[in-house]
């Protein structure tokens, strides 16, 4: 899957995770101790994330309904009575002594004695009774409690004791083959099913437990014989129990009929619609099964290791078209008018990689060694579809001849959905997108149609990574996304290099980085169990460290060795389930132990900084775990396997310059031939660590740019740039020292390191306007005056390298938000071209958001912007427009926005963590985005389930730009007060720990930033 980032449409992608039983014992964890930053004491332990899971060894969702009420409602009681006693006391004390002092009778010392005692019994009954399990007095009596660390199972809803107990299927029946005949009904928005599993029994057994959500299962057999269903909502099972066992080595077919609602949500079988140019409503019915929804629409073993064969027969009405996995085999006219189209059996895949779509769509196509390339879209957007193809038949083609093994599939289609969350899905030969993720015009920018290749890439990579070769579990989901990013960027570069991927995958590894830096991040390989864990499994960690680290090994191979391990894997398991370790092994272990080398990358989480020092030609280098503390005296600790790839002044720009040195221990030693002034260590940044060169080294490579920026690569130049911002938040280098080395910048002209030194000091920028500090205005005026030169220097017209429009775009957007004259007026003008023309001028795609945002912070230009999005075709500039509507300081048209999205009003609402985002970039709008948030999150997590990247985004984008106590609280307070699981999810913790880190950073940082700028 391919999550889209509320961010720019320009940038990747990513999301978030869950750290779980992992941590290393010594390293400080949120989850377990309590935070440096001061709250309420009641308040600072925080619940160990891990703690429910382990009451009885079984997942989170374990403990069922009734024992959870049970559970709350013995901790009212004891909240009740203890407020009922205080709140007596005081109240009652004035009344009686009224009443003393009226005529009542005193009543005698024995009968208070009596009554007190008799209150006492009967007090003590009561309580008795209470705190006995409800079943105590029934006639079935108690199951095993759970001191005896025996199975216990749940109960279902009829009160039967449901024979499974684990969230994890078992593994004595492996399903072989589904045969699955649906009929989506687009006017009542249901659907009827009926599947047939052949399943093979590996134990004997005389039950079946397998995964349905929200399915009304009318009829269940087994070998044509009814059998009883048991069914178990929390856990999403349902089992099937026979009188007879079903014996090892044989096979048998289970057979339902069910009905169930088209989902209104953006997973299982659901429905979505879009006007078309006639204005008329069109409807069509789409999956999204990824990780855990192929249960809500058939009865299914959902869990990636179960693959089977499907044969997927669809029924629809004339007009509308169908599509699944496979080439369609056949038509049939059926007596009621209906059409039944039935598709070829599938390859042997997962549940998840399931799809089928109805709607009315239309396409292009192509056939590239012998399969048949196609993509779809609804009808009006026909003419948006070439480059999809283009790209798409050119990257097959690559991945065809770089993996040595042919896509098994006689076709393969790319689909536009106009209402779709993700920003695609890799499902086996029909890849399914969000429409600005596919499509693109003929006026396009090179940095739209980059998105589009980028998206294409990852999903058709998935092909090899994930459908033919699955992670057994998801706990090892890196091993689909971190390979399909890593693959994304490199077949992008190879088959479309005008593209100029090359600085994204950079910009990438940074963000990586500095999530990865929190103490809330988790191992790349790390254990979940429950659907919130698998959920937030789709994170930053699993895509972006991923491929970073699939990057840094092949840099340390060569890439023809890395290559050749990769399609050796492949090879091996093709259409099996692997780990972590099936992958390594496959790497030639040559000099250095792969194996060893990356288990120190994927089962440890964050990682290294590497401290470099040097007197002549003897140098000494060191590692530790680069960790952002909120406290700081917690020790952290760690040791990572590290390919120190480095040059020195002597030959500095080439990789034949390159030297290695895997740094294993914690420190290591060597000499140089000749003494040198300066080293650069990381080339290019593709090793996944942060290096520090202490005060005399900083001075040397500040020296060595400004004297000669291209003494380094524009990579390299970026790589210290971020390394310094990073190391001053860690407090190893002064701000002050970052501003000396930044004023080289002045001679930069390349894209990258421009962009990262501005990403780094608007981040400051923005923390600073939030907090309304008077500072703001020196930091602004410091960063404009950095940047005035290339910022005036930038045209408002066509421009044709990528590098350049980013350049352009990242410039532009920042020096007309700091209100710069030139930008704004130039903004301004165009905008008011554009307007007269009625929007058929073309403003060039990468400053068209920085153009709208200008225009629409006018009350006429908003309401201009917002009629042309409601008309637009063009996703990618709707996108861009919705981006400036969200970015104006009227906030009632900010909170109208929102409104509309989430209840999909003309606006989706897949675009609500879009304007969330937007929104909160600017000071007018943070502030209600997060109440708009607060106040609406259950209906936000009806439609974005909790610990989805969507949710991840929505929480991360609303609170990362506060740095107060007070704020810091407020969030807390506000996700400990959810009945639901959100304060479980790692990305709250990350909310708070990065709110944690903002705070302390502005108490180092502020007073000097005052004294420097
Ligand atoms: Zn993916």
């Amino acid at each position: 899957m391919e999550p889209f980032e509320s961010d720019q449409a320009s940038l990747p992608r990513n999301m978030i995770e869950n750290s779980m039983f992992e941590e290393e014992p010594d390293v400080l964890d949120l989850a377990k101790e309590a935070p440096a930053y001061s709250l309420d004491p009641d308040d600072t332990v925080y619940e160990p994330r891990s703690s429910r899971l382990l009451v009885r060894g079984l997942g989170e969702n374990d403990m069922d309904e009734e024992e959870e009420d049970y559970e709350s409602s013995a901790r009212l009681l004891g909240m009740s009575f203890m407020n009922r006693s205080s709140s007596l006391r005081p109240s009652a004390s004035p009344y009686s002594r009224q009443e003393h002092s009226s005529s009542c009778s005193v009543p005698s010392t024995r009968t208070v004695l009596v009554v007190v005692f008799v209150l006492v019994v009967v007090a003590s009954v009561a309580m008795v009774i209470y705190f006995l399990p409800k079943c105590t007095l029934t006639k079935e009596g108690c199951h095993k409690v759970n001191t005896t660390m025996e199975y216990i199972y749940p109960l279902t809803t009829t009160g039967e004791l449901f024979p499974w107990n684990s969230l994890r299927l078992p593994s004595n029946v492996q399903p072989v083959h589904y045969d699955l005949l649906l009929h989506p009904n687009l006017t009542t928005m249901t659907f009827q099913g009926k599947v047939s599993i052949t399943i093979e029994i590996l134990n004997d057994t005389k039950t079946i437990v397998l995964h349905s959500s929200g399915l009304q299962i009318r009829k269940v057999t087994v070998q044509d014989k009814d059998v009883k269903k048991l069914e178990y909502e929390p856990w999403q099972q349902i089992a099937l129990k026979l009188s007879e066992d079903l014996k090892k080595g044989q096979k048998y077919v289970l057979m339902m009929e069910y009905t169930a609602n088209l989902s209104n949500s953006y997973s299982g079988f659901y429905n979505s619609s879009y006007l078309d140019k006639g204005g008329t409503r069109r409807v069509l019915a789409a999956t999204q099964f990824e990780p855990l929804s192929a249960r809500k629409a058939f009865p299914c073993f959902d869990e990636p290791a179960f693959k089977a064969k499907f044969l997927i027969r669809i029924k629809r009405e004339d007009g509308y078209i169908s599509l699944s996995n496979m080439p369609k085999n056949q038509t049939l006219e059926l007596p009621d008018g209906l059409l039944q189209d039935e598709f070829e059996e599938s390859v042997k895949m997962s549940t998840y990689l399931v799809a089928f779509i109805v709607a009315n769509f239309t396409q292009v196509n192509q056939t590239v060694s012998d399969t048949l390339v196609s993509v779809y879209a609804v009808p009006d957007k026909v003419d948006h579809l070439d480059y999809a193809l283009q790209s798409a038949v050119k990257l097959l083609e690559f991945y065809n001849n770089f993996f040595g093994i042919k896509f098994p599939l006689k076709k393969l289609d790319l689909v536009a959905i106009p209402d779709f969350l993700a920003g695609a899905m890799e499902n086996w030969g029909l890849i399914t997108f969000r429409e600005a993720a596919l499509l693109a015009g003929n006026h396009s920018s090179l940095m739209d149609k980059q998105v589009v290749a980028s998206v294409i890439a990852h999903e058709l990579a998935h092909q090899w990574f994930g459908n033919l070769v699955t992670m057994k579990w998801w706990n090892d989901l890196w091993l689909n996304e971190g390979f399909a990013t890593y693959m994304e960027y490199l077949s992008v570069e190879k088959v479309l290099s005008e593209l100029d991927i090359t600085n994204d995958f950079l910009s990438m590894r940074f963000r990586s980085l500095a999530k990865d830096a929190l103490n809330s991040s988790h191992p790349v390989s790390a254990e979940v169990t429950t659907p919130e864990q698998v959920e937030e499994m789709f994170d930053s960690v699993s895509y972006e460290k991923g491929a970073s680290i699939l990057l840094m090994l092949s840099s340390m191979l060569t890439e023809e060795k890395f290559r050749k391990g990769v399609t050796e894997y492949l090879e091996k398991y093709k259409n099996l389930n692997t780990d972590n370790e099936d992958l390594w092994n496959s790497f030639p272990q040559e000099e250095h132990s792969v194996v060893d080398m990356m288990n120190t990358w994927t089962l440890q989480k964050g990682f290294p900084l590497v401290t470099v020092h040097w007197t002549d030609t003897h140098v000494n280098v060191s590692q530790e775990h680069f960790l952002l503390k909120v406290n700081k005296t917690a020790i952290s600790s760690g040791l990572w396997h590290i390919p120190l790839i480095y040059v020195n002044e002597s030959c500095s720009t080439s990789p034949n310059c390159t030297q290695l040195l895997l740094l294993k221990d914690k420190t290591a030693t060597f000499e140089l031939p000749t003494s040198v002034k300066w080293m650069k260590f990381n080339f290019k940044n593709n090793g996944f660590y942060i290096v520090h060169y202490g005060e005399e080294g900083w001075k040397a490579l500040s020296n060595a740019v400004t004297e000669n920026r291209d003494v380094l690569t524009p990579a390299d130049r970026a790589s210290l740039i971020n390394n310094l911002f990073a190391l001053s938040r860690l407090g190893k280098v002064t701000f002050k020292q970052v501003m000396n080395f930044l004023a080289y910048l002045k001679s930069e002209n390349h894209c990258t390191p421009l962009i990262e030194a501005l990403h780094q000091l608007d981040h400051i920028y923005r923390l600073l306007e939030k907090r309304q500090d008077r500072l703001v205005s020196k930091l602004k005026n410091y960063i404009l005056n950095l940047f005035e030169d290339i910022i005036d220097s930038q045209s408002w017209d066509q421009e044709l390298k990528v590098s350049k429009q980013e350049l352009r775009a990242a410039l532009l957007e920042v020096a007309c938000r700091y209100g710069h004259q030139n930008c704004t007026k130039n903004a301004m003008r165009v905008f008011q071209q554009w307007v007269a023309s009625n929007g058929t001028q073309r403003i060039p795609g990468d400053i068209m958001k920085v153009v709208f945002s200008v225009g629409a912070q006018t009350g006429a230009g908003w309401d201009v912007l917002f009629e042309a999005y409601t008309h637009s075709v063009v996703d990618t500039d709707r996108r861009k427009m919705l981006a400036a509507l969200a970015s104006s300081q009227d906030v009632r048209r900010v909170l109208r926005l929102l409104q509309d999205s989430l209840h999909g009003i003309n606006v989706q609402t897949q675009e609500l963590p879009l304007i969330l985002y937007s929104a909160c970039r600017n000071f007018a709008g943070h502030l209600y985005a997060w109440d708009f948030v607060k106040e609406n999150w259950e209906q936000i997590t009806q439609k974005f389930p909790i610990g989805s990247f969507a949710i991840q985004n929505i929480i991360v984008s609303t609170t990362s730009h506060f740095s107060t106590q007070w704020h810091l609280l407020e969030v807390e307070t506000f996700f400990r007060s959810l009945k639901d699981k959100s304060f479980d999810m790692r990305c709250v913790h990350e909310a708070m720990e990065t709110i944690a880190l903002n705070m302390q950073w502005m108490e180092i940082n502020l007073e000097a930033l005052r004294h420097d700028l």
